[in-house]
């Protein structure tokens, strides 16, 4: 199956009522966990790469990596995705190297630290929809401001400091032509996210629901999800690590997400905890060991068993053989026709 447009995987999702993960990737090891848990529970797949990913693993080696997963799983719907694209040219790379889908993350300046204006942010995000869907490929913007930082990318704080305004949502939405939306809702990215279980004083669902109800046609992006449950935590401060402890987003509220317009989750951080529980165990358990595969092979699957239990919770579960692939080629052409329009006053009217 060729690559699909994350904008195809996220309609079904609509259609289908359920989630979608998005997990980073920066090396072989976690792209095989990801496969592994598809396999397993029979998913569609958003593989996503950030700046920090494309630097660290270099774009070539990451990319045929990504094409190794999907040339080994033809049945399994992939779509591969430029995380927190800084800037319009971050976007144009990420699309010419092939991936199907690009974040242009407006909502911070190019140093990818300063929060940038809503006039900012709306011209950058209307370039890169611009360029991006005359190719079929699909775009996600982001409105207020995520907390914490990641691969240095964030401007900071809590996560309350910028939460999304649901009317500059809706115009962002129109003046933009987004396919999807990343909404501050008091999430934060990095494993510290919540002091204590967040309620709705520290978690902004009811904001969540209101734009998806003004902004029904547009799919709904949580990031900073990670659900940092417990017992990853306590494996890793069992074999010598320090983690501080923290709470992250509980599942539950993720699913009442999902009712309500929520089609791609991003998480990152369990995943990463998973992998170093299991380094550090080995090391701790077993100091004499010294080949590689000792360690990276536990680290893997207690990656792949993380992956399979969120795209059940998710919902994604089950649904890999649900749909054919349109080309990319066929999603350029539903742009131009106006067919695959998002703006409120338009999608409206169809
Ligand atoms: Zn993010």
């Amino acid at each position: 199956m060729p690559i699909v447009s994350m904008r195809q995987l996220l309609d079904e999702a609509a259609k289908g009522g359920y989630g979608v993960g998005a997990f980073n990737v920066n090396d072989m090891e976690q792209i095989q966990a990801i496969m592994a848990a598809a396999v397993e529970t029979k998913s569609p797949v958003i593989m996503q790469a950030s700046r920090g990913a494309r630097s660290f693993a270099q774009d070539r080696y990451l990319f045929h990596l990504m094409l190794a997963a999907n040339e080994l799983n033809p049945g399994i719907p992939m779509a591969f995705h430029q995380d927190h694209g800084n800037s319009f040219e971050t976007c144009k790379s990420a699309i010419e190297l092939g991936f199907t889908s690009v974040m242009m993350d407006g909502s911070l300046r190019e140093d990818g630290k300063t929060p940038s204006t809503f006039e900012e942010n709306v011209e950058v995000t209307r370039r890169v929809v611009e360029f991006a869907h005359s190719r079929g490929i699909t775009v996600e913007g982001e409105i207020g401001v995520l907390g914490g930082v990641e691969d240095g990318h964030g401007a900071g704080g809590s996560g309350l400091e910028h939460v999304t305004d649901p009317d500059q949502a809706v115009e962002f939405a129109e003046r933009t032509g987004v396919d999807a939306l990343a909404i501050a809702i008091g999430t934060s990215h990095g494993a510290y996210k919540f002091n204590k279980k967040p309620d709705g004083s520290v978690l902004k669902m009811n904001i969540l629901i209101e734009i998806h109800k003004r902004l029904p046609h547009t799919h709904l992006v949580m990031h900073g999800s990670s659900s940092v449950p417990k017992d990853l935590q306590a494996i890793v401060n069992q074999y010598g690590g320090k983690l501080k402890e923290t709470w992250g987003v509980p599942i539950e509220e993720i699913q009442l997400g999902i009712r309500n317009g929520v089609r791609k989750i991003n998480v990152d951080t369990d995943n990463r905890l998973a992998i170093t529980g299991a380094i550090r165990k080995v090391f701790w358990e077993t100091p004499e060991k010294f080949d590689p595969r000792d360690y990276l092979k536990p680290a893997r699957e207690a990656m792949a068993k993380v992956v399979a239990e969120r795209m059940r919770e998710f919902g994604q579960a089950g649904h890999a053989g649900d749909y054919a692939p349109i080309p990319i080629a066929e999603m350029a052409k539903g742009y131009e026709s106006g067919a695959l329009d998002t703006r409120p006053s338009l999608a409206g009217a169809r």
